[in-house]
């Protein structure tokens, strides 16, 4: 079917979307169409103003609309512990269980050889920087818990070894090929909690 411009090109960006398909791409764009105009101008705003307030801190990489973000900034986190997660959603589910008191660092990703992601791509060797500060006594490795999180742990471990800080992995218990993202705060707790150095 041959959808008006304005409207074609409507579905296009919802259907570009992740987790939406071509129907619900459809659905989307006509909703729009039925909102009222001050709705619409809302979304399209709150789109607008998301993109342009929130970056990266450039400590950890979480996503933030402060530099550094509020939990690099804070006195009240135990800046002795970072905990290394793929994105920053994973963040997120850790700060949910309340309990992590530590900072963390967001990699942007998991190594994927397959996918033609390589350790260059990942936010490693700002990790590496870190370790100048003489504070960092443990490095939590909290990728998922899948073929390509338990690389990044190993690779990461490897490297750190040298340098002679303790690097710990979160314990399985995790749903096996899960993401952290979903786990549910008591699961995600107890790895914590359990977690073996490396
Ligand atoms: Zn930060």
């Amino acid at each position: 079917m041959q959808y008006i411009a304005p409207l074609a090109e409507l579905i296009e960006h919802f259907r570009a979307l992740p987790g939406i398909g071509n129907k619900t791409a459809v659905r989307l764009a006509y909703h729009v169409l039925d909102m009222d105009m001050e709705k619409a101008r809302g979304l399209a705003g709150a789109i607008m103003r998301a993109k342009e307030k929130i970056g990266y801190c450039k400590v950890c990489f979480n996503l933030s609309d402060e530099d550094p973000c509020h939990i690099c900034k804070s006195e009240a986190r135990d800046h002795s512990v970072i905990c290394v997660v793929e994105q920053p959603q994973d963040v997120a589910a850790m700060e949910r269980m309340r309990d992590f008191k530590g900072v963390y660092h967001v990699l942007h990703g998991a190594l994927s050889p397959l996918e033609g992601v390589g350790p260059e791509n990942l936010k490693i060797k700002e990790l590496l920087n870190r370790l100048h500060d003489d504070r960092v006594k443990e490095i939590i490795m909290a990728t998922n818990p899948n073929v390509e999180g338990e690389a990044t742990a190993m690779y990461i471990a490897k490297l750190l070894k040298p340098i002679g800080v303790k690097v710990t992995r979160i314990a399985h218990g995790l749903p096996v090929g899960g993401d952290l993202e979903y786990a549910d705060e008591v699961t995600l707790s107890r790895a914590m909690e359990n977690r073996i150095e490396l």
